[in-house]
């Protein structure tokens, strides 16, 4: 099967989140099963800076303002079509912000003419390879089933639109529409229009053959007011054709055995050799010496989406408890200056490092005790699976992907040796101040917690359990549209 993954990130080239992650590791698991899946994705400096000798594959005279064309290369076993646009991408900074954090102002440019080089991709094809399947990317990429229909060129490809996070929808002004050539009688409230807007995700949602998202509860979720952003009703109105599907991960750049990036290396064998990590970890973070403490992590956006308010609330009780906090992450200038404050007030206590640092967070997985990922909502989730599978215990709330991955450890499941982690809900401070008080009194008995740490790192983490649904989604809806 020929599938052509439309996104705005791709890990190891350009990441923000999550959605890198998965677009960079489920295309290689998909190989081993026939599937042979190639990603259109902007060609950003950072990724022209490392990518060598691109052969350009395809040509656009007037790209939505300027001349444009498609390279391909293959780099890190991925096979990329780079979309070089240079009035749209060559630019310093964040892929998606401006200097000022707000989104760059011609982001409907930007992504909407990546949707339609991925819809001339998908009718003529490029060096003789065109795509059976279209998989669509959030918003970025949710204007690719509808513009490919509309190119009505003899075998249309089958698309799917795949979910990250509901709350990013690239809605933009009506008059959007003209750049894309969309008849007035498809700008109504049950194909592009959202309250007088253009919306790029629901788009998608009405015109993609299927939709998933990351995972079976958030997929439920997503069906009601509170988590569906006022797209529940699309959703619901497209039926069985809406399903969740949970992301895995990318075992081989996320192994402990093997990481680079630790300080030791381990199995679950040899945990022990963790102490080695956790003391880098507490050198960086400034961290005094205190084996017999709990470690707690946090890698994660700053924001309140990820409950870092409600982190905040807790961190004196954490620290009166004896514990110790390591928080990696940016975003909210507001949660970045509240986690520095905190980390000079518990000096020794609690340290906070802003910015981005891919390196540290697979340090901070290999050497902490606990992660902590209080989410609000949470589509998947994916440090809760890397923490899995280098034995930090994650304390999650119950929402979304986080309540389909951790298995909470009550006494029946730490019996069955099944838990390997810490859920609580509803989602609140005093929860979460619940959640940790329970990691001390497990951290307290020492082979329990080896339990858990066991029972983490053999949990079923890989693309193996859901690359194969993926594999199955693109045979029945190209097997549909013959
Ligand atoms: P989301 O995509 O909503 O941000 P996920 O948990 O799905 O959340 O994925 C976040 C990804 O980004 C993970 O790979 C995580 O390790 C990484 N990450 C988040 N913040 C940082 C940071 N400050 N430094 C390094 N990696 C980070």
């Amino acid at each position: 099967m020929k599938v052509l993954f439309v996104a705005s990130e791709c890990a190891p080239f350009v990441k923000t989140g999550g959605l890198a992650d998965v677009v960079g590791a489920v295309p290689r698991t998909l190989a081993t099963l026939g599937d042979d899946v190639r990603i259109l994705l902007p060609l950003y400096p950072a990724l022209a800076e490392r990518v060598s000798r691109p052969r350009t594959v395809m040509r656009f005279d007037d790209l939505l303002g300027g001349p444009a064309r498609i390279r391909a290369v293959r780099d890190e076993e991925l096979r990329l079509y780079l979309l070089d646009a240079p009035h749209l991408f060559d630019r310093p900074g964040n892929i998606y912000l401006d200097a000022d954090g707000r989104d760059w102002h011609d982001n409907h440019l930007r992504f909407g003419a990546l949707n339609v080089a991925a819809a001339r991709m998908a009718a003529e094809g490029a060096n003789r390879w065109r795509p059976q399947v279209v998989h669509a990317h959030d918003w970025q990429a949710g204007l690719a089933p509808l513009l490919i229909r509309m190119r009505h060129t003899g075998a249309t490809p089958a698309t799917v639109l795949t979910i990250h996070n509901m709350a990013f929808q690239g809605l933009f002004p009506w008059q959007t529409r003209y750049l894309f050539d969309i008849p007035d009688h498809l700008f109504t409230p049950d194909t592009t229009e959202y309250w007088g807007k253009f919306g790029f995700l629901k788009t998608g949602l009405v015109f993609a053959d299927a939709i998933t998202t990351v995972s079976p509860t958030y997929a439920r979720e997503l069906l009601t007011p509170e988590f569906g952003m006022g797209l529940e009703g699309v959703l619901a109105s497209r039926g069985d054709a809406f399903s969740g599907i949970v992301n895995g991960i990318d075992t081989q750049t996320w192994n402990p055995a093997t990481d680079p990036a630790l300080q030791a290396r381990y199995t679950s064998r040899s945990l022990d050799r963790r102490r080695t990590n956790r003391a880098a970890l507490a050198s960086r973070f400034a961290l005094s010496d205190a084996p017999d403490a709990p470690l707690f992590s946090v890698i994660s956006r700053l924001t309140t989406q990820k409950g870092m308010d409600l982190l905040l609330e807790t961190i004196d009780d954490l620290v009166a408890r004896g514990g110790q906090l390591a928080v990696l992450g940016s975003g909210d200038h507001g949660l970045e200056k509240a986690f520095v404050d905190a980390s000079r007030r518990h000096a020794g206590s609690v340290g906070a490092v802003i910015g981005y640092d891919e390196r540290l967070a697979h340090l901070m997985q290999g050497g902490s005790d606990a992660l902590l990922v209080p989410s609000r909502f949470e589509p998947c989730g994916l440090t809760q699976l890397y923490a899995l599978r280098y034995g930090t215990i994650p304390v999650v709330a119950r929402t979304g992907g986080l309540a389909d991955t951790v298995t909470d450890a009550d006494p029946a499941a730490i019996r069955k040796r099944q838990a390997n982690g810490i859920q609580f809900s509803p989602v609140h401070a005093d929860t979460l101040r619940q959640a940790i008080e329970r990691v001390f009194t497990l951290f307290a008995d020492k082979s329990t917690w080896r339990g858990l740490m066991r029972n983490a790192m053999h949990a079923p983490v890989s693309w193996d359990r859901s690359a194969p649904r993926y594999h199955a989604l693109y045979q029945t809806i190209t097997a549909r549209k013959s």
